[in-house]
């Protein structure tokens, strides 16, 4: 039987007998399929991996050393020009206060990211790993993939190289930022200068191949199709056959105002829809992400019934998303009470999905 001759429902029924689809049946469910029965597949896949009904978080803080930026993506509100007014780089000892103030909260991690600046040199950023990891027990969850590809590109070194000399310096892993969708064509209509879909797969396969973890992320709902959703999903899951590097899929919405992409956000069914085929598709990962920062806490303890089992972190600042008109806030407690209200007990995590209470 072809799958075209096969209903959503018919999909949905194998992926509850634990099998994997492909770009067409999943096309398929984006065009056919109910949020309902789509949410118990999802779920179904997520007790499969996770059948102690445990969600994890973590607590950390988002640290944007810089908000000067070379490139111009349409649907960025944070990134500066070299010649703007209100410009910054941060110094050495103000990352180290955001830093202690993270540790005195229990935090375990910083995500570090900046805009692509093009002066700050690979010593600039060795040097500020040393101090970091010489002062303070963190993990360093940094720099994207565009922000390494640009390392390499103005310091004229292989990629390998740079993330080598990256991690010995102090970089525990990358984020899976700056993905956005990775379909060369949308990449082309939303942040044209920013690194291509195969320059982002590659710093993440030379992450992987030296030892280092990563995540993948997808933000969605501007310029692309649902196919090239699911085109995203289908590159990642590739990378992850090969490697098995990255640690968790984390799709979030995109968040238009401020921006240079008016439009209208997505809506919390898209968003959950998306969700759960993520997670059927994404069958090689152990971990997808809710993302209670874009769609509130009320959809993100939903996200848990749609094939999330984690809910990413506390964020005791954010800096990118807020820029674009988002300023949902949980502290740990309430994102407890979020994860338990919604029928699943919650842990804390660090990087790696062990729990550390
Ligand atoms: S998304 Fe990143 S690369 Fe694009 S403009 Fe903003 S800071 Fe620069």
């Amino acid at each position: 039987m072809k799958t075209s001759e096969f209903t959503a429902n018919d999909i949905l029924a194998r992926v509850h007998d634990g099998q994997r689809i492909t770009e067409e049946e999943a096309n398929r469910l984006f065009a056919e399929a109910d949020l309902v029965p789509l949410g118990a597949a999802a779920d179904a896949v997520r007790a499969r991996l996770h059948p102690d009904r445990i969600t994890t978080y973590i607590i950390d803080r988002n640290i944007n050393y810089s908000n000067v930026c070379a490139i111009d993506c349409y649907f960025c509100a944070f990134y500066r020009k070299t010649s703007d007014k209100d410009t910054y780089v941060l110094t050495h000892e103000q990352i180290g206060e955001k830093i202690a103030e993270t540790i005195a909260l229990c935090g375990r991690q910083i995500l570090m990211q900046g805009g692509l600046h093009p002066k700050l040199k690979l010593g600039w950023y060795e040097d500020l790993l040393r101090f970091i990891k010489t002062n303070y027990g963190i993990h360093i969850h940094a720099f994207s993939a565009p922000e390494i590809v640009f390392f390499a590109k103005i310091n004229k070194l292989p990629l390998r190289t740079v993330i080598e000399r990256l991690r010995e310096a102090g970089l525990d892993s990358i984020p899976g930022g700056g993905a956005e969708i990775l379909v060369d064509e949308v990449r082309d209509k939303i942040s044209r200068y920013k690194c291509t879909t195969a320059e982002w797969l590659e710093v993440m396969r030379t992450a992987h191949g030296i030892g280092m973890r990563t995540t993948a992320t997808m933000m969605f709902g501007h310029k692309e199709t649902f196919a090239d959703r699911v085109r995203h999903f289908e590159v990642v899951r590739q990378l992850q056959d090969e490697t098995g590097g990255f640690t968790a899929f984390i799709p979030w919405t995109f968040q238009p105002e401020n921006t240079q992409m008016p439009m209208t956000p997505v809506g919390s069914h898209d968003y959950l829809r998306t969700l759960a085929i993520s997670r059927i598709y994404l069958d090689n990962f152990d971990n997808i992400q809710g993302s209670w920062v874009t769609q509130g806490p009320k959809i993100g303890g939903m996200s848990l019934h749609f094939g999330a089992n984690d809910l990413g972190s506390t964020m005791i600042e954010e800096n990118v998303v807020a820029a674009a008109g988002c300023a949902f806030r949980m502290d740990a407690q309430k994102l407890e009470e979020c994860i338990a209200s919604s029928g699943f007990t919650p842990r804390r995590r660090n990087y790696y999905y062990q729990y550390i209470t």
